[in-house]
């Protein structure tokens, strides 16, 4: 409606903080709208007015503006699964399946990190997040206050969760030590416009059913999503059968743990029982093609999912199993593995793929409101210069966002209406040190893994 008011009475100009003019708007809003000569006005961090370009020039009086001519501007891509300080381990132990690599290398190196290195790995992902478009994120990890402040001082948007396993456990002697550390870390959020939490058990095997059941309370009474890892290979699969005589699915199930408030990472070894499970009882599940093929995980079935009715995201999972946190190339990956995964060309298509990136994505954040650029919604957009000789000719933009672009055509990143990154220049992070950091880091990790 505002803008309607706004095309159609250009005597009365608006105040914006932002007046934005670029080639063309992919919007992600509910009819898929690309918008050509396009203007974005943003204020406070939202979207004002979105249209033609001439007509809102026409009626707002910006304080600043920003040309995007040879530019399609899109919705910062929302990260459905990492683990941000992972990028400590990126390359660090390669070509290994998941039990393998988990026990034997990542688990002994991991439970000896520092807040300090813990604080190196955040702001590495954030740096690497705000370089490839995404501007959300759903976290898991240790220690998330040190996450948490490096997201803030980055000026990116996440859900972090406290990971935790079986107690007790070198973070948490109790349960009730763990609960205590997820209720502070939600409480010492709850004002922060761009940090919310989210009740994080690691999975379904290494957390007991008591712990998984008290740990959903929790998310109830904070009132915040709810995830794990599940079902992610046949091994899992395994090692639940044989523990509780019950499929990973099957066992949620029986605790009342399948519902709205979940968001499930990989569901890759999943019955097409299990996935009707998963619509009728709303979960969200994020997949993660590039982690799933590395770990030789298989693939998970991404379009029966999404027929079934159920809302499927995408994520990078952290950058040790990845070993990027680009969310382009996961969205190539989801559209091409999907098609092998269904033998069919159709299945997962550059639609679906960037759906899964991200609105769907931002569902599984409990944060409906991200992954689109729509007028009311939060200015978190970024812009992919399309002089790169990859994106040309043009025929379709959401084409060229899954298959033709590889992220590094992204030329602004942009959250809550703040630019973090433009033209190679990050805003918030330095670099420069960030590099002498992540060296130091790795020092550290290679000592530690010799021990
Ligand atoms: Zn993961």
């Amino acid at each position: 409606m505002e803008m309607e008011q706004n095309q159609t009475i250009p005597s009365m100009p608006e105040k914006c903080d932002l007046l934005i003019k670029a080639d063309a708007v992919v919007t992600q809003d509910d009819d898929r709208r690309v918008i050509s000569d396009a203007g974005i006005a943003i204020s406070n961090g939202i979207v004002q007015s979105l249209g033609d370009y001439d007509t809102l020039c026409a009626s707002h009086v910006p304080t600043e503006r920003l040309d995007m001519s040879g530019k399609m501007l899109m919705p910062g891509l929302v990260n459905g699964h990492t683990h941000l300080p992972m990028t400590l381990f990126r390359g660090f132990a390669d070509d290994l399946p998941l039990m393998r690599w988990l026990e034997d290398h990542i688990w002994p190196v991991e439970s000896k990190l520092t807040e300090e290195l813990l604080g190196i790995g955040a702001r590495l992902g954030c740096a690497e997040l705000i370089r490839t478009g995404c501007t959300s994120f759903l976290n898991g990890y240790f220690h998330e206050h040190v996450t948490g402040k490096a997201v803030s001082d980055a000026g990116l948007r996440a859900v972090l969760g406290e990971g935790f396993f079986d107690f007790p456990s070198p973070q948490f002697p109790t349960a009730e030590d763990c609960w205590r550390t997820i209720r502070h870390l939600n409480q010492s959020f709850i004002d922060h416009p761009r940090l919310r939490t989210a009740v994080t058990p690691h999975a379904a095997f290494t957390v007991s059913p008591d712990g998984l059941v008290a740990s959903f309370e929790l998310a109830i009474e904070m009132n915040v999503p709810w995830q794990i890892h599940l079902a992610e290979s046949p091994t899992e699969t395994a090692v639940c059968l044989k523990k509780y005589g019950k499929r990973p699915i099957e066992l949620l199930r029986s605790l009342e743990l399948l519902t709205k408030r979940t968001t499930l990472h990989h569901c890759v070894d999943i019955t097409d029982e299990e996935i009707d499970l998963l619509a009728e009882t709303c979960v969200n599940v994020v997949h993660n093609p590039a982690s799933n093929l590395k770990l030789c995980s298989g693939i998970s079935p991404v379009q029966k999912m999404i027929d079934a009715g159920v809302t499927v995201g995408l994520g990078t999972d952290g950058a040790a199993s990845n070993n990027q946190l680009n969310m382009f190339r996961d969205m190539a990956l989801a559209a091409l593995v999907g098609k092998v995964r269904h033998d069919d060309a159709s299945a997962v298509c550059a639609q679906t793929a960037l759906d899964m990136a991200t609105r769907n994505s931002a569902q599984c954040l409990g944060w409906s409101e991200l992954g689109r650029i729509e007028v009311g919604c939060p200015a978190d957009m970024i812009a992919l210069d399309l002089a790169n000789p990859n994106l040309m000719p043009l025929y379709n933009h959401v084409s060229h966002a899954v298959y033709g672009a590889t992220g590094m055509e992204v030329c602004m990143t942009m959250v809550a209406g703040e630019i973090i990154y433009l033209y190679g220049d990050f805003r918030t992070i330095d670099i420069k040190s960030l590099k002498f950091e992540s060296l130091k880091a790795s020092e550290w990790i290679i000592s530690k893994a010799k021990q």
